[in-house]
């Protein structure tokens, strides 16, 4: 598959904490990314990064503003399309979040073992291994595991349904400098390979500037985006400014 383009207007995530109290976890926020580009969504804790990966990714519901994401408008999708959408997003978290009863080779396939596949499941886990460097380790159990090869079976697993888009929310945060770099590198290898688009949020600028772009959070603001104004595909039309209805393209 090849990389989807994503696209963020105006996006707006505000949560009711009780007592009346509003949290705006992100405020008007756009952004854009192109196919197979890997950008860097850097910002501190409390930015509103995560907020933003589980809006892109539609684990939870935007307060206002649009994703489009490929040929899918996310902030309009209905409850029962959901799921369909999220298969075709990988996730790669900073605790990696693997299945402890599960061998490494089951972990990669769990996310499709419910489902029909054009593929045969086991032959694409094993390649996958393969290609994060774990073959020999299929039948392993992941507590054997360090937290880097942990990560990698992660990835691996995001990669299951061929996605076309990666987000992975700060993938290096659990692990030390020199293991976080080997699993930036193969993030990036695996996106030019399958010429995916990736999104990465992070908090340390190393991890963000071995991505192509950065785009900075602050608060729940864009406080930078180094995609010059030339560079960004589409720049200076009308139709792309924050929070207008663009939905004839
Ligand atoms: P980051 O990933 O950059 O650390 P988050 O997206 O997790 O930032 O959080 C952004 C802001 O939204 C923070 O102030 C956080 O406390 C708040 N927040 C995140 N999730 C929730 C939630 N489910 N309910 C209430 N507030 C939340
Ligand atoms: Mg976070």
């Amino acid at each position: 598959m090849s990389g989807f383009e994503v696209s963020v207007e105006g996006l707006s995530k505000v949560y009711e904490v009780g007592g009346g109290v509003r949290l705006v976890a992100l405020d008007n926020v756009s952004l854009f990314a192109g196919s197979g580009e890997a950008l860097a969504l850097m910002g501190p804790s409390g930015s509103g990064k995560s907020t933003l990966l589980h809006l892109i990714g539609a684990m939870d519901e935007a307060s206002a503003g649009s994703i489009r994401v490929g040929e899918v408008e996310v902030t309009g999708l209905s409850r029962s399309k959901q799921p369909a959408y999220r298969r075709t997003v990988g996730f790669v978290f900073q605790r990696f979040h693997l299945l402890p009863a599960l061998t490494v080779l089951d972990n990669v396939i769990a996310p499709v073992l419910p489902y029909r596949t054009p593929f045969d499941k086991k032959e694409e886990a094993t390649k996958l291994l393969e290609a994060v460097g774990l073959y020999e380790k299929a039948s392993t159990m992941p507590a054997r595991l360090s937290g880097g090869q942990q990560q990698r079976v992660a990835i691996a697993r995001a990669l299951i349904n061929d996605p076309g888009l990666l987000l992975a929310d700060e993938p290096t945060g659990n692990l030390d400098t020199a293991t976080g770099k080997e699993i930036m590198d193969l993030i990036l290898r695996l996106r030019t390979e399958r010429g995916m688009t990736v999104i990465v949020a992070t908090h340390d600028p190393a991890v963000a500037a071995r991505c192509d772009r950065i785009v900075s959070l602050r608060d729940g603001r864009v406080v930078s985006d180094d995609a010059a104004a030339g560079r960004r595909p589409g720049a200076g039309r009308e139709d792309l400014e924050p929070g207008k209805d663009r939905k004839e393209d």
